[in-house]
């Protein structure tokens, strides 16, 4: 489970830019092909955030759709699952978004 030292240099990231202000919530984006799975890590968060200013915030996740570019017909379709296949059935796809594990914003009180 490789959440949980994700969740980790998470928390570490947002102590390090808050300064030992209690932190209420915390944005973030997670695309659907980074491998993350925003359960598991919400979980992982809470645990490794026990103890510190980021103790009960709010977890907030945006995952946006993920996007590809077919280099075979040049269209930009949705990717709705991990197979990176174009519509039209070839496998010459760039991925345009959908990697991303962004922290967006940090609420303090
Ligand atoms: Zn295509």
């Amino acid at each position: 489970m490789h959440e949980l030292s994700i969740a980790q240099s998470l928390i570490d990231a947002v102590l390090d830019k808050t300064a030992g202000r209690a932190v209420m919530g915390v944005n973030l984006r997670i695309g659907p092909l980074s491998g993350v799975l925003p359960d598991a890590l919400r979980f992982c968060f809470d645990v490794a955030s026990a103890g510190t200013t980021l103790a009960g915030a709010r977890l907030l996740i945006d995952e946006p759709q993920a996007r590809g570019h077919c280099r075979e017909c040049g269209t930009d379709f949705a990717m709705t699952d991990m197979f990176l296949l174009c519509p039209c059935g070839s496998a010459d796809v760039a991925v345009v978004s959908g990697r991303e594990l962004n922290l967006v914003s940090v609420e303090v009180a």
